[in-house]
């Protein structure tokens, strides 16, 4: 058979949601697409050499698949969305969230509250559809910190030109909701829902990046946001930033916490930028400072 013949126009998998239980909550990840990230020029705090090494362990090549995941969360009839996906922000590879969203069975009128890990335009794009909100019912959620630094018109003038971007957009997406009355900001570590959703501020990739900590009746679901990018480096050697950090030093320190945290509690994680669906347990390695990622299994069964 030749391969390459086969639906040479359509995308090379389905479908992009993926449901788990834990509790009384499903969570159920939300593909936004992917794209090719190339983790040896990325990656701070190592070399071409170690990464290209390590991956070829793994038997990944470069440039390395990179998912971009966001979450949605069901407790009863409550309905909540943790970050957006790009939307229109990030080239027709990615934007495939309300798709799949639909595809998991649920409609954007039926989102309540949307939390957003961080003002990086892959985790709120999706907020806006064609120039109005994509979610007509939701309340948005926006860690202080981060609304206090990409919503301020100074903090814009100041920043590279690369981050720039980051700053109009978020002022764009934002508004729409702010101008309805339908934004809260949340402080360090505070309850953006209390008694289903904490924060635990992780700065360092962006000044108020922050973990989402479900709770569930069981283990707690920690949607840890950009702590990682891949599955292979970052677990092995948490030293290892990435150059999109607003702070590398700080963004070490809270990946460091963070996996702790999940190791210790046996949370289960779910990650924006680890393969799809981003969803699994840590574990301490056993000799040395390290992690290990454990996925969870893919399972397609009827409800
Ligand atoms: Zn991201």
């Amino acid at each position: 058979m030749d391969v390459s013949a086969h639906h040479p126009a359509r995308p090379n998998a389905a479908p992009g949601f993926h449901l788990t239980r834990q509790g009384n909550t499903a969570i159920i990840a939300l593909c936004d697409g992917s794209l090719p990230f190339p983790l040896d020029k990325l990656y701070l705090n190592t070399t071409p050499e170690h990464v290209r090494e390590r991956l070829s362990a793994h038997r990944q090549e470069l440039p390395a698949p990179g998912a971009f995941n966001a979450f949605l969360i069901v407790q009863h009839s409550h309905v909540i969305l943790i970050d957006t996906g790009s939307g229109d922000l990030g080239g027709p590879a990615l934007g495939q969230l309300a798709g799949n969203l639909q595809a998991a069975g649920y409609h954007p009128d039926q989102v309540d509250d949307i939390i957003l890990t961080h003002l990086h335009s892959d985790h709120f794009g999706g907020l806006i559809r064609n120039g109005d909100m994509a979610f007509a019912n939701a309340r948005v959620h926006i860690p202080k910190r981060d609304a206090d630094f990409f919503l301020d018109p100074a903090q814009m003038a100041k920043a590279p030109a690369p981050m720039k971007p980051h700053f109009k957009n978020a002022m764009a997406c934002i508004t729409p909701y702010a101008d309805v009355g339908r934004v809260t900001l949340f402080n360090d570590n505070e309850a953006p829902l209390p008694g289903i959703a904490r924060s635990a501020l992780l700065p360092g990739h962006s000044p108020g990046h922050s973990g989402i900590i479900i709770k569930t009746g069981a283990s707690d679901v920690f949607c840890w946001g950009d702590i990682m990018h891949g599955d292979v480096l970052q677990f092995e050697d948490p030293d290892i930033a990435i150059c999109f950090d607003v702070d590398a030093r700080v963004a070490i320190s809270s990946r460091k916490q963070a996996l702790d945290l999940a190791a210790q509690k046996n949370c289960l994680v779910a990650g924006s930028h680890i393969a799809f669906p981003g969803l699994g347990h840590v574990s301490r390695h056993q000799h040395e400072n390290a992690y290990c990622w454990h996925p969870v299994a893919f399972e397609n069964s009827p409800e």
